[in-house]
């Protein structure tokens, strides 16, 4: 049956939702406040489509290190020091998720997840016209201590018992590997599975192609507030008093800041904006051929038509899209430690690049209907998943507004988790 549908948000998930909506025959519309050529979080990440991601961010030990790095600045992981509610809320919640039973829960979940939105970006590659740089030559974790490296041994262990592909490399086997690269390890994990691809093209075309299939853009323009009746919103408030957008279904793909939106509907969504930077070097000393994570330090480098971009740090500051150089210098000093050819001063000249990453407290994306409302769902908080998940959940949310029973079973993943608690 034919429906109108109205999108919430133009990053990687509002744009797989409207295209997975819009293929199904339905009428679209899509709203984002920003203008039609846009940046956000969407647009300059690292660009890594992670089958290797099955543990969640919530996970046993990240609490201790958690604590560890959030008093340093330049660490991998810093939480801004505020006095919120909310931050205090999320900080409990992500204290409880990480437990070994959620991660047994979780991984098999985040694995299919991850294939399944794995073959939608091989459809999208196949399509005429489609060129976003799909790079299928799988992901290397670089360790530079022994220690590191048992702990991704275990997690390749782990990998393996769910069926993923991982294998453990002394130095000279990475080296051989990606020849093209002078790496400082001690070994790395290799997941032959992973890929990479260009993000902001593959979310350029994504657009293009969701506006062939007819998708209705409305820019400029944010989304206020909801007009519900008898249990059903009816439309959805906009800015400049004018024209409330009317549909059958709403789905709310707001990245970091579906929360606002949800609290209008009093659904508490936790959420905390996990700030993140990239810096692309133009003319690399040395371009590697697959995309590593340099483990210690959590940064991701990506080799990019030619260019190379390291991304990482995950910085808890609130709905705060300012650069902070000290977050930056980090990226930049661990680049140089993995790969000694590189100098700090290649970095002179590079415009970092920030990203607000939707962060859940239990690692886990809110995927699917709300009770609050019977005809509004949500797809958000994939943290640092979005683009690897991204067409995956599009294509489950067009399952569930169908309503046909989705691929696979969302129950951890309900939007109304946190409602209750
Ligand atoms: C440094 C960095 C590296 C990363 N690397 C990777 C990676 O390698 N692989 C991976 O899978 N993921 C990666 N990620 C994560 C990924 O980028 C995000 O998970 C993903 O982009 C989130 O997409 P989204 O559509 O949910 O949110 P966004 O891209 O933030 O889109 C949300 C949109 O909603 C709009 N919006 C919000 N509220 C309203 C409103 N009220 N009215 C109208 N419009 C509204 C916003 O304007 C925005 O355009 C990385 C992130 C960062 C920061």
């Amino acid at each position: 049956m034919s429906k109108r549908v109205a999108i919430i948000g133009g990053g990687v998930i509002g744009l797989a939702t409207a295209y997975y909506c819009a293929r199904r025959g339905w009428g679209v519309t899509l709203v984002d406040r920003n203008p039609e050529r846009r940046d956000g979080c969407s647009f300059e990440n690292a660009g890594m489509l992670v089958t290797s991601h099955f543990v969640p961010l919530a996970a046993p030990g990240m609490v201790a290190q958690g604590l560890k790095w959030m008093w340093n600045p330049a660490s991998p992981f810093y939480v801004k020091p505020r006095l919120s509610r909310e931050l205090l809320d999320w900080g409990i919640k992500f204290w409880r998720a990480a437990t070994p039973e959620h991660v047994r829960r979780a991984a098999p979940l985040l694995r299919d997840l991850s294939i399944a939105s794995h073959r939608c970006f091989e459809e999208l590659a196949a399509l005429p016209g489609s060129d976003f740089g799909l790079v299928r030559k799988g992901l290397l974790m670089l360790c530079r201590t022994a220690h590191a490296l048992d702990e991704e041994a275990r997690t390749a262990e782990f990998g393996r018992a769910l069926g993923i592909a991982a294998e453990v490399l002394d130095p000279g086997q990475a080296a051989a590997l990606d020849p093209g690269i002078r790496m400082d390890v001690a070994g790395a994990v290799y997941f032959p599975k992973d890929c990479h691809l260009t993000p902001d093209r593959f979310v350029t075309q994504l657009q293009d192609r969701v506006a062939a299939e007819g998708v209705d853009f409305v820019w400029n323009t944010d989304v206020t507030g909801w007009r519900v009746e008898a249990g059903r919103t009816i439309r959805a408030a906009t800015t400049g008093g004018g024209d409330e957008i009317e549909a059958d279904e709403f789905v709310v793909c707001g990245g970091a800041w579906s929360p606002q939106l949800a609290r209008e509907l009093d659904l508490r969504l936790p959420m905390q904006a996990g700030k993140g930077y990239s810096l692309t070097l133009a003319k690399p000393r040395q371009l590697p051929t697959i995309c590593a994570i340099l483990t210690e330090a959590r940064v991701a480098v990506t080799p990019m038509d030619g260019a190379l971009r390291f991304a990482g740090t995950m910085e808890i500051a609130g709905l705060n899209e300012d650069i902070n150089p000290v977050r930056v210098r980090g990226i930049i000093a661990a680049a140089t430690k993995y790969y000694p050819e590189f100098e700090p001063s290649d970095f002179d000249g590079v415009a970092p690049w920030r990203g607000l990453r939707p962060c859940s407290p239990d690692g886990m994306p809110y995927i699917g209907r709300t009770a609050k409302c019977a005809n509004l769902s949500i797809a958000t908080g994939h943290a640092m998943m979005g683009m690897s998940l991204g067409p995956g959940t599009g294509e489950l949310i067009a399952q569930v507004l169908a309503g046909e029973t989705p691929q696979i079973d969302l129950a951890l993943l309900s939007p109304d988790r946190y409602d209750r608690r």
